[in-house]
């Protein structure tokens, strides 16, 4: 990787709405779920929160959130200390967050980045059907609520148009 593409890449990769992220959310859309888009109100801001099913889904990407074994997550080789310190805190503030969504009573998925190229995008999503519907099984007959802020509101409706 160039230095320019790593920035592009970094970039990316901090912003919200990125590609891959927007793969999930217009596969889930049009399987008929609706769901809540970073929700600040909860831990993590999970990049979509199916409050029906009481689950977090975040689309991680593998440099950012440090994919271990991944070839996309590679510690560039210039001031590795500085990059290792700061892709580690980012993976122990992850793992705070699911920590803390469990906690209320949250499932929570993680997708990496990786998993949604061409090649492993429908097993990877088939995978998330699979694992929606058992958790829609599992969850059977319990009653949630959650109350989410004006903005989110619009996030959802905006959605809508969208798709
Ligand atoms: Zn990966």
């Amino acid at each position: 990787m160039t230095p320019q593409q790593r920035s592009n890449c970094m970039r990316r990769i901090r912003s919200k709405n990125t590609r891959p992220e927007m793969l999930v959310r217009r596969f889930l859309f049009s399987h008929g779920f609706r769901y809540r888009i970073h929700a600040k109100s909860l831990p993590g801001t999970p990049d979509l929160a199916i409050v029906g099913l009481h689950t977090c889904i975040f689309i991680n990407g593998c440099f950012w959130h440090g994919h271990e074994g991944c070839s996309m997550y590679k510690i560039p080789q210039t001031h590795v200390d500085f990059w290792t310190r700061k892709i580690e805190r980012n993976k122990a503030r992850d793992h705070k967050n699911l920590l803390a969504l469990k906690a209320q009573g949250w499932h929570t998925i993680e997708i990496w980045e990786c998993q949604l190229k061409p090649k492993e995008r429908e097993r990877t999503l088939q995978g998330l059907l699979r694992t929606l519907n058992y958790i829609a099984l599992e969850n059977q007959g319990a009653k949630l609520t959650y109350d989410f802020d004006v903005e989110e509101e619009q996030n959802l409706a905006a959605e809508d148009v969208e798709s």
